[in-house]
């Protein structure tokens, strides 16, 4: 008899894969069922959920000591993907299955007491690891096959049961076929919301601002009452963006699979994703983290896409802190004793606020009842570190008047526009790290312009008055140059920075 038995599996910490080996090692010695290599709590329930689905299968338990290693020993190994592989090392070295066709082979997934298999998470970037290492034989749970398929090159089996395992491997098992574990969807993957920019009522300003944002990747606040339709506009953002690169997708798709929020029915996710977070969600809600496997959060899921954070002031302070890492770093980092998981993180940010605590304040302070200080103090909670990163910082006043308002142009027709803007800063920052104007530095946004100091002057006025600040001047220059590339323009003009200076109407005030 055999007293070693091994196959793969997959490790993953935050979005990094990797194979890992499991060894399962029978020794003459009182009956124990050991596992080393850095396992973690939930590797300890692996251990029981193993024993019990072996005990299901029909297959016998060996009574000796049971030692089964996960290496490399120094990579954390996290989740309940580990179960199967563990049971295939154990039953390879008792011989109740062929070891040399396990050997090869790499499992993923989570053993019911049953015997069932059940699907996991992270199966994209956990089958995407496998092939990358030439492990192209990839066993799944039955639920998982449509998403392990999306990885070119995968040789995908998918099993039901611990049973239909054993079975491929040649080992002499009743595998009756067993209804397979679909798999647990907790939140649908964040489709683009439906809608069209045409159903946005009014608000030409605001509308623009939204394309502004789109074609230029800039961050952007929207400030006005209730009912102006700010969460609309916000939603209608992701629509005018351009595709996902297939990179992109890529990656996005493997975050939401991280995350427990793919759907692999449509293929890889090619829109950008949406996220709009309630205010009340915790910050492991947001950034990510939680307690044993570190999970992807609204800020990860929205990764090449759109984080909207609707009525923003009412966000905890630690939120809205934490949204710094990302927006300077592009990722989130949450920090575990085995090591750092790392989230992709790069999302275009739309706070939206009401200009008072109580939301009916207006120019005239009509029916407000906010007193001056509490209506500072609302909105001075997004200042600073956070508002700076946000070059479009609009007011959306209330709509009164809506008959004979004309429709106004529709999503496809505006990202047209967007797109050949974003073509275009593609071929003027080609040779540079930023894809959008929003990535560019002041400084170099400045030097470029340098040759005609004319078409700063209104620019300059403003400084020297006191009413925009430089980083704010750097600000304006991006959304000016934005400006130009919608209008197919080589460079900003005069015009241009004007209107800039107008679609800063809050921050251009003192
Ligand atoms: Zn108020």
């Amino acid at each position: 008899m055999t007293a070693l038995g091994r196959t793969l599996a997959v490790g993953l910490l935050g979005m990094s894969a990797r194979v890992v080996e499991v060894e399962a090692h029978l020794a003459s010695a009182l009956p124990a069922f050991v596992l080393v290599g850095l396992p973690d709590a939930s590797l300890a329930e692996a251990k029981v959920r193993v024993r019990a689905a072996v005990a299901c299968t029909g297959l016998a338990w060996p009574p000796r000591r049971v030692t089964v290693n996960l290496s490399p020993a120094a990579l954390p190994k996290h989740g309940p993907g580990f179960d199967l592989a563990i049971a295939v090392a154990v039953l390879g070295a008792t011989g109740q299955l062929d070891p040399e066709r396990a050997r090869d082979t790499v499992h993923l997934g989570e053993l019911g007491l049953d015997g069932r298999l059940r699907p996991v998470r992270g199966v994209l970037p956990a089958v995407a690891e496998a092939v990358a290492q030439g492990r192209t034989r990839v066993v799944v749970p039955a639920a998982d096959v449509p998403e392990a398929e999306l990885v070119p090159g995968a040789g995908v089996i998918g099993c039901a049961t611990l049973a239909e395992v054993v079975a491929l491997h040649g080992g002499e098992v009743d595998a009756t076929p067993t209804t397979p574990v679909p798999a647990p969807r907790t939140s649908t993957a964040s489709a683009a919301p439906g809608g069209d920019l045409a159903e946005v009522l009014g608000q030409p300003a605001a509308r623009h601002a939204v394309e502004v944002a789109a074609a230029g990747g800039h961050h952007l606040l929207l400030t006005g009452p209730p009912g102006a339709g700010k969460t609309m506009l916000a939603s209608r953002l992701p629509g005018l963006l351009p595709d996902l690169t297939e990179p992109e997708a890529v990656e996005v798709s493997a975050v939401h699979s991280v995350a427990g929020s793919f759907d692999p029915s449509g293929g890889l996710l090619r829109r950008p994703p949406y996220e709009d977070p309630h205010h009340t969600a915790s910050a492991v809600a947001i950034v990510g983290g939680g307690s044993g496997w570190p999970h992807p959060g609204a800020a990860s899921r929205a990764h090449r896409g759109v984080l909207f954070l609707d009525e923003a002031p009412e966000f905890s302070g630690r939120v809205l802190q934490t949204l710094r890492q990302p927006l300077e770093h592009g990722q989130l980092v949450i920090s575990r004793a085995a090591g750092a998981a790392r989230f992709p993180a790069r999302f275009q940010l739309v706070l939206a606020a009401n200009p008072c605590p109580c939301g009916r304040a207006t120019g005239k302070g009509l029916d407000c009842s906010c007193t001056p200080q509490a209506r500072r103090r609302y909105l001075a909670r997004l200042d600073g570190p956070l508002l700076d990163r946000v070059d479009l910082q609009v007011e959306v006043p209330a709509v009164r008047h809506l008959t004979g308002e004309r429709p106004g142009e529709s999503t496809a027709t505006v990202a047209a526009r967007v797109a050949a803007a974003r073509t275009a800063q593609a071929l003027r920052w080609a040779d540079d790290p930023w894809r959008t104007n929003a990535e560019v530095p002041g400084a170099r946004l400045r030097a470029l312009l340098r040759p005609d100091p004319g078409l700063t002057a209104d620019l300059h006025r403003a400084l020297d008055a006191g009413r925009l600040t430089l980083r704010g001047a750097d600000r304006v220059l991006r959304i000016a140059w934005t400006l130009a590339d919608l209008a197919g323009a080589a460079a900003p003009s005069r015009e241009d920075v004007g209107r800039a200076l107008l679609l800063r109407t809050r921050g251009a005030r003192p």
